[in-house]
Protein backbone atom coordinates (compact mmCIF):
# COMPACT_ATOMS: atom_id res chain seq x y z
CA UNK A 1 0.00 0.00 0.00
CA UNK A 2 2.18 3.36 -1.41
CA UNK A 3 1.56 5.46 1.86
CA UNK A 4 1.70 9.38 0.38
CA UNK A 5 4.70 9.89 2.94
CA UNK A 6 7.91 11.26 1.75
CA UNK A 7 11.22 9.76 2.82
CA UNK A 8 14.25 11.09 2.43
CA UNK A 9 17.06 8.89 1.04
CA UNK A 10 20.17 10.23 3.43
CA UNK A 11 23.17 9.53 1.13
CA UNK A 12 24.29 6.38 -0.57
CA UNK A 13 21.73 3.64 0.26
CA UNK A 14 21.67 -0.27 -0.75
CA UNK A 15 19.70 -0.65 -4.39
CA UNK A 16 17.44 -2.96 -3.28
CA UNK A 17 16.66 -1.25 -0.14
CA UNK A 18 15.82 1.83 -1.97
CA UNK A 19 13.12 -0.10 -4.53
CA UNK A 20 11.64 -1.10 -1.52
CA UNK A 21 11.16 2.21 -0.25
CA UNK A 22 10.43 3.61 -3.83
CA UNK A 23 7.25 0.83 -3.65
CA UNK A 24 5.90 1.65 -0.19
CA UNK A 25 6.26 5.60 -0.17
CA UNK A 26 7.69 8.53 -2.41
CA UNK A 27 11.49 7.88 -1.77
CA UNK A 28 13.64 11.84 -2.34
CA UNK A 29 17.02 10.76 -2.94
CA UNK A 30 20.21 12.34 -2.03
CA UNK A 31 23.36 11.63 -3.85
CA UNK A 32 25.81 12.88 -0.87
CA UNK A 33 25.38 12.97 2.63
CA UNK A 34 24.72 16.84 2.13
CA UNK A 35 20.87 18.69 2.48
CA UNK A 36 22.03 21.20 -0.02
CA UNK A 37 21.01 18.45 -2.94
CA UNK A 38 17.28 19.25 -1.34
CA UNK A 39 15.51 22.43 -1.87
CA UNK A 40 14.52 24.32 1.34
CA UNK A 41 11.30 24.54 -0.16
CA UNK A 42 10.89 20.74 0.29
CA UNK A 43 12.99 20.32 3.33
CA UNK A 44 9.45 20.92 5.14
CA UNK A 45 7.57 17.13 3.48
CA UNK A 46 9.95 15.41 4.93
CA UNK A 47 9.12 13.69 8.09
CA UNK A 48 11.14 9.87 7.86
CA UNK A 49 14.76 9.39 7.40
CA UNK A 50 16.66 6.73 5.86
CA UNK A 51 20.18 6.55 6.17
CA UNK A 52 23.29 3.71 5.63
CA UNK A 53 25.73 5.30 8.35
CA UNK A 54 26.41 8.82 9.13
CA UNK A 55 23.43 11.90 9.63
CA UNK A 56 25.06 14.83 11.27
CA UNK A 57 22.62 16.41 13.80
CA UNK A 58 22.50 19.99 11.86
CA UNK A 59 21.21 17.87 8.86
CA UNK A 60 18.29 16.46 11.98
CA UNK A 61 18.04 20.22 12.51
CA UNK A 62 17.24 21.20 9.28
CA UNK A 63 14.16 18.88 8.82
CA UNK A 64 11.62 20.81 11.02
CA UNK A 65 9.04 17.77 10.49
CA UNK A 66 11.49 14.91 10.63
CA UNK A 67 9.60 12.38 13.05
CA UNK A 68 12.14 9.03 12.55
CA UNK A 69 15.27 8.20 11.59
CA UNK A 70 15.61 4.09 10.62
CA UNK A 71 18.98 3.14 9.40
CA UNK A 72 20.31 0.63 7.33
CA UNK A 73 22.58 -1.36 9.89
CA UNK A 74 22.80 -2.75 13.48
CA UNK A 75 25.54 -0.36 14.17
CA UNK A 76 23.99 2.91 14.87
CA UNK A 77 26.83 5.10 15.90
CA UNK A 78 26.41 7.47 12.85
CA UNK A 79 22.85 8.62 14.33
CA UNK A 80 22.73 10.74 17.67
CA UNK A 81 19.96 8.80 18.94
CA UNK A 82 20.34 10.77 22.41
CA UNK A 83 19.92 14.01 20.51
CA UNK A 84 17.50 12.90 18.27
CA UNK A 85 15.52 11.54 21.34
CA UNK A 86 15.72 15.44 22.96
CA UNK A 87 14.08 16.22 19.90
CA UNK A 88 11.20 13.74 19.81
CA UNK A 89 12.66 11.84 16.77
CA UNK A 90 12.12 8.32 16.95
CA UNK A 91 15.53 5.91 15.33
CA UNK A 92 15.49 2.84 14.38
CA UNK A 93 18.28 -0.18 13.41
CA UNK A 94 18.52 -3.26 11.71
CA UNK A 95 19.14 -5.86 14.51
CA UNK A 96 18.69 -10.08 13.87
CA UNK A 97 18.51 -10.04 10.37
CA UNK A 98 22.50 -9.63 9.83
CA UNK A 99 23.78 -11.45 12.74
CA UNK A 100 24.38 -15.16 11.56
CA UNK A 101 25.91 -13.93 7.97
CA UNK A 102 28.00 -11.38 10.64
CA UNK A 103 29.44 -14.36 12.65
CA UNK A 104 30.18 -16.52 9.49
CA UNK A 105 32.04 -13.53 7.81
CA UNK A 106 33.34 -13.64 11.46
CA UNK A 107 34.75 -17.03 11.01
CA UNK A 108 36.24 -16.73 7.84
CA UNK A 109 38.32 -13.71 8.45
CA UNK A 110 39.59 -15.81 11.80
CA UNK A 111 40.42 -18.01 9.76
CA UNK A 112 41.90 -16.73 7.05
CA UNK A 113 44.26 -14.43 9.41
CA UNK A 114 45.23 -17.49 11.46
CA UNK A 115 45.38 -20.33 9.08
CA UNK A 116 47.00 -18.00 5.92
CA UNK A 117 44.11 -18.95 3.45
CA UNK A 118 44.37 -15.38 1.52
CA UNK A 119 48.47 -16.03 1.21
CA UNK A 120 47.89 -19.96 0.46
CA UNK A 121 45.41 -18.92 -2.49
CA UNK A 122 47.64 -16.79 -3.88
CA UNK A 123 50.65 -19.17 -3.95
CA UNK A 124 48.14 -21.62 -5.82
CA UNK A 125 47.06 -19.22 -7.84
CA UNK A 126 50.49 -17.89 -8.81
CA UNK A 127 51.56 -21.42 -9.63
CA UNK A 128 53.94 -21.63 -7.42
CA UNK A 129 52.33 -24.99 -5.82
CA UNK A 130 54.16 -26.51 -9.29
CA UNK A 131 57.16 -24.55 -9.57
CA UNK A 132 58.53 -23.76 -6.31
CA UNK A 133 56.52 -26.44 -3.89
CA UNK A 134 53.94 -26.48 -1.15
CA UNK A 135 52.83 -23.69 1.11
CA UNK A 136 54.70 -23.24 3.90
CA UNK A 137 53.02 -24.72 7.20
CA UNK A 138 51.64 -21.80 9.16
CA UNK A 139 52.62 -20.65 12.25
CA UNK A 140 49.70 -20.66 14.10
CA UNK A 141 46.55 -22.66 14.17
CA UNK A 142 43.02 -22.75 16.00
CA UNK A 143 44.08 -26.13 17.75
CA UNK A 144 43.65 -25.78 21.74
CA UNK A 145 43.31 -21.78 21.38
CA UNK A 146 41.49 -19.77 23.98
CA UNK A 147 38.87 -17.14 22.43
CA UNK A 148 37.94 -13.93 23.89
CA UNK A 149 34.90 -12.06 22.57
CA UNK A 150 34.87 -8.39 23.54
CA UNK A 151 30.98 -7.62 22.89
CA UNK A 152 29.00 -10.66 23.95
CA UNK A 153 25.23 -9.62 22.23
CA UNK A 154 23.83 -11.03 19.26
CA UNK A 155 26.53 -11.14 16.94
CA UNK A 156 28.90 -12.27 19.74
CA UNK A 157 26.55 -14.95 20.75
CA UNK A 158 26.47 -16.27 16.96
CA UNK A 159 29.95 -16.05 16.98
CA UNK A 160 30.72 -17.94 20.64
CA UNK A 161 28.23 -20.57 19.36
CA UNK A 162 30.46 -21.23 16.28
CA UNK A 163 33.80 -21.43 18.13
CA UNK A 164 31.88 -23.84 20.59
CA UNK A 165 31.43 -26.39 17.32
CA UNK A 166 34.92 -25.47 16.40
CA UNK A 167 35.92 -27.16 20.02
CA UNK A 168 37.41 -23.89 21.49
CA UNK A 169 37.38 -22.23 24.90
CA UNK A 170 35.66 -18.98 25.02
CA UNK A 171 35.42 -15.99 27.49
CA UNK A 172 34.66 -12.32 26.96
CA UNK A 173 34.02 -9.46 28.53
CA UNK A 174 30.90 -7.10 28.59
CA UNK A 175 30.39 -3.97 30.78
CA UNK A 176 27.82 -6.36 32.54
CA UNK A 177 28.18 -10.24 33.13
CA UNK A 178 25.64 -12.17 31.34
CA UNK A 179 23.16 -14.53 33.14
CA UNK A 180 22.31 -16.57 30.42
CA UNK A 181 25.87 -18.57 29.44
CA UNK A 182 28.86 -20.34 31.06
CA UNK A 183 31.71 -18.93 28.94
CA UNK A 184 34.36 -17.22 31.93
CA UNK A 185 33.55 -13.56 32.22
CA UNK A 186 36.79 -10.49 32.42
CA UNK A 187 35.30 -7.60 34.06
CA UNK A 188 38.35 -5.42 32.07
CA UNK A 189 39.56 -5.91 28.28
CA UNK A 190 43.07 -5.93 29.54
CA UNK A 191 42.08 -8.79 31.87
CA UNK A 192 40.29 -10.69 29.07
CA UNK A 193 43.47 -10.37 26.07
CA UNK A 194 45.65 -11.42 28.91
CA UNK A 195 43.71 -14.78 29.37
CA UNK A 196 43.30 -15.62 25.67
CA UNK A 197 45.06 -15.92 22.65
CA UNK A 198 42.89 -14.60 20.27
CA UNK A 199 40.76 -11.53 21.06
CA UNK A 200 37.67 -10.73 18.49
CA UNK A 201 35.99 -7.64 18.67
CA UNK A 202 31.78 -7.26 18.15
CA UNK A 203 30.80 -4.43 20.32
CA UNK A 204 29.39 -1.20 19.03
CA UNK A 205 31.03 1.59 18.24
CA UNK A 206 30.60 5.20 19.21
CA UNK A 207 31.85 7.09 22.72
CA UNK A 208 32.00 4.16 25.45
CA UNK A 209 34.30 2.10 23.41
CA UNK A 210 36.26 4.73 21.70
CA UNK A 211 40.10 3.34 21.00
CA UNK A 212 39.43 0.96 23.94
CA UNK A 213 41.94 -2.06 22.29
CA UNK A 214 44.84 0.59 23.26
CA UNK A 215 48.62 -0.16 23.07
CA UNK A 216 47.96 -2.06 26.93
CA UNK A 217 45.07 -3.89 25.67
CA UNK A 218 47.46 -5.29 22.71
CA UNK A 219 50.90 -5.91 24.87
CA UNK A 220 48.39 -8.19 27.23
CA UNK A 221 47.33 -10.08 24.27
CA UNK A 222 51.05 -10.85 23.58
CA UNK A 223 53.35 -12.11 21.07
CA UNK A 224 51.45 -14.49 19.54
CA UNK A 225 48.01 -12.99 20.08
CA UNK A 226 45.98 -12.60 17.59
CA UNK A 227 43.11 -10.09 17.08
CA UNK A 228 40.14 -9.47 14.88
CA UNK A 229 37.72 -7.20 14.22
CA UNK A 230 34.59 -6.97 13.18
CA UNK A 231 33.02 -4.45 15.79
CA UNK A 232 33.88 -0.51 14.90
CA UNK A 233 37.35 1.03 13.74
CA UNK A 234 36.75 3.34 16.12
CA UNK A 235 36.77 0.65 18.94
CA UNK A 236 41.07 0.60 17.98
CA UNK A 237 43.53 2.60 18.76
CA UNK A 238 44.60 2.11 14.93
CA UNK A 239 48.23 3.61 14.92
CA UNK A 240 48.76 1.44 18.17
CA UNK A 241 47.82 -1.47 16.66
CA UNK A 242 50.10 -0.82 13.35
CA UNK A 243 52.69 -0.75 16.06
CA UNK A 244 51.53 -3.44 17.99
CA UNK A 245 51.45 -5.59 14.44
CA UNK A 246 55.03 -4.10 13.27
CA UNK A 247 57.34 -4.58 16.49
CA UNK A 248 55.70 -8.41 17.12
CA UNK A 249 53.84 -6.72 20.31
CA UNK A 250 50.83 -9.08 18.49
CA UNK A 251 51.49 -11.68 15.59
CA UNK A 252 48.24 -10.73 13.58
CA UNK A 253 45.16 -9.00 12.84
CA UNK A 254 42.06 -9.61 10.62
CA UNK A 255 40.37 -6.81 10.17
CA UNK A 256 36.84 -5.88 8.54
CA UNK A 257 36.42 -2.25 9.79
CA UNK A 258 38.77 0.82 10.25
CA UNK A 259 38.91 4.26 11.65
CA UNK A 260 38.68 6.28 8.90
CA UNK A 261 36.31 4.03 6.08
CA UNK A 262 36.75 3.18 3.21
CA UNK A 263 40.30 4.81 3.79
CA UNK A 264 43.03 1.87 4.76
CA UNK A 265 46.02 3.35 6.17
CA UNK A 266 48.46 1.79 3.82
CA UNK A 267 51.01 1.33 6.81
CA UNK A 268 48.61 -1.34 6.99
CA UNK A 269 47.90 -2.53 3.87
CA UNK A 270 51.87 -2.80 3.58
CA UNK A 271 52.17 -5.30 6.74
CA UNK A 272 51.75 -9.44 6.06
CA UNK A 273 50.29 -9.95 9.27
CA UNK A 274 47.07 -8.16 8.71
CA UNK A 275 44.53 -9.81 6.96
CA UNK A 276 41.66 -7.02 5.88
CA UNK A 277 38.49 -6.87 4.44
CA UNK A 278 36.41 -4.09 3.26
CA UNK A 279 33.51 -3.74 5.72
CA UNK A 280 31.71 -6.83 4.11
CA UNK A 281 30.42 -8.70 7.44
CA UNK A 282 27.14 -8.62 6.35
CA UNK A 283 27.04 -7.83 2.46
CA UNK A 284 25.70 -10.74 1.11
CA UNK A 285 22.55 -9.34 -1.53
CA UNK A 286 20.24 -11.55 1.02
CA UNK A 287 21.27 -10.40 3.99
CA UNK A 288 21.36 -6.44 2.75
CA UNK A 289 18.02 -7.09 0.96
CA UNK A 290 16.64 -8.13 4.27
CA UNK A 291 18.13 -5.02 6.17
CA UNK A 292 16.48 -2.83 3.81
CA UNK A 293 12.70 -4.39 4.03
CA UNK A 294 13.35 -4.22 8.04
CA UNK A 295 14.41 -0.41 7.21
CA UNK A 296 11.52 -0.28 5.20
CA UNK A 297 9.08 -2.00 7.79
CA UNK A 298 9.97 0.27 10.87
CA UNK A 299 8.86 3.39 8.49
CA UNK A 300 5.25 1.15 7.36
CA UNK A 301 4.78 0.49 11.21
CA UNK A 302 5.24 4.09 12.00
CA UNK A 303 3.11 5.67 9.24
CA UNK A 304 0.30 3.34 10.46
CA UNK A 305 0.56 4.53 13.67
CA UNK A 306 1.78 0.61 14.64
CA UNK A 307 4.42 -0.06 17.35
CA UNK A 308 8.38 0.19 15.60
CA UNK A 309 9.75 -3.15 15.31
CA UNK A 310 13.17 -2.50 15.91
CA UNK A 311 13.67 0.85 17.83
CA UNK A 312 16.99 1.90 19.51
CA UNK A 313 17.41 1.70 23.21
CA UNK A 314 18.02 5.47 23.56
CA UNK A 315 14.12 5.87 21.43
CA UNK A 316 12.63 3.22 23.31
CA UNK A 317 13.90 5.41 27.17
CA UNK A 318 12.37 8.05 25.24
CA UNK A 319 8.65 6.48 24.98
CA UNK A 320 9.02 6.75 21.06
CA UNK A 321 8.16 3.84 20.43
CA UNK A 322 5.31 4.66 18.03
CA UNK A 323 3.75 7.94 16.10
CA UNK A 324 1.78 9.76 18.43
P1 LIG B 1 24.29 -6.07 20.67
O1 LIG B 1 23.80 -4.79 21.23
O2 LIG B 1 23.42 -7.27 20.68
O3 LIG B 1 25.65 -6.49 21.41
C1 LIG B 1 26.62 -5.56 21.78
C2 LIG B 1 27.43 -6.17 22.93
O4 LIG B 1 28.52 -5.29 23.21
C3 LIG B 1 26.65 -6.33 24.20
O5 LIG B 1 26.91 -7.60 24.73
C4 LIG B 1 27.17 -5.24 25.12
O6 LIG B 1 27.15 -5.67 26.49
C5 LIG B 1 28.60 -5.07 24.60
N1 LIG B 1 29.10 -3.71 24.83
C6 LIG B 1 28.48 -2.54 24.52
N2 LIG B 1 29.22 -1.50 24.91
C7 LIG B 1 30.33 -2.02 25.49
C8 LIG B 1 31.46 -1.44 26.12
N3 LIG B 1 31.60 -0.11 26.23
N4 LIG B 1 32.44 -2.28 26.59
C9 LIG B 1 32.28 -3.61 26.50
N5 LIG B 1 31.23 -4.22 25.92
C10 LIG B 1 30.27 -3.43 25.42
O7 LIG B 1 24.75 -5.71 19.19
P2 LIG B 1 25.00 -6.70 17.95
O8 LIG B 1 25.69 -7.92 18.45
O9 LIG B 1 23.77 -6.85 17.17
O10 LIG B 1 26.04 -5.81 17.11
C11 LIG B 1 27.29 -5.45 17.65
C12 LIG B 1 28.04 -4.49 16.76
O11 LIG B 1 28.61 -5.18 15.66
C13 LIG B 1 27.22 -3.38 16.11
O12 LIG B 1 26.96 -2.32 17.00
C14 LIG B 1 28.13 -2.95 14.97
O13 LIG B 1 29.01 -1.93 15.39
C15 LIG B 1 28.94 -4.22 14.66
N6 LIG B 1 28.58 -4.76 13.34
C16 LIG B 1 29.53 -4.80 12.35
C17 LIG B 1 29.22 -5.28 11.10
C18 LIG B 1 30.22 -5.32 10.01
O14 LIG B 1 29.85 -5.28 8.83
N7 LIG B 1 31.51 -5.41 10.29
C19 LIG B 1 27.87 -5.76 10.78
C20 LIG B 1 26.96 -5.71 11.90
C21 LIG B 1 27.32 -5.23 13.12
P3 LIG B 1 27.02 -4.60 27.70
O15 LIG B 1 25.87 -3.69 27.36
O16 LIG B 1 26.83 -5.45 28.91
O17 LIG B 1 28.33 -3.86 27.75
Amino acid sequence: QPNDATVLVFGPFNADGIAELERRFTARKLQKRDLAELPEAERGAIRAVAVAGHIPNDAIDALPRLEIIAHFGVGYDGVDAAYAASKGIAVTNTPDVLTEEVADTTLGLLLMTVRELGQAEAHARAGHWEAKGPYPLTRFSLRGKTVGIMGLGRIGLAIARRLEAFGLTIAYHNRSRRSDVSYTYHDTLAGLAKAVDILIVAAPGGASTDKAVNADVLKALGSDGIFINIGRGSTVDEPALIAALKDGTIARAGLDVFADEPRIPAELLALPNAVVLPHVASASRDTRRAMGDLVADNLSAWFAGEPLPTPVPESVKAGLTRAK
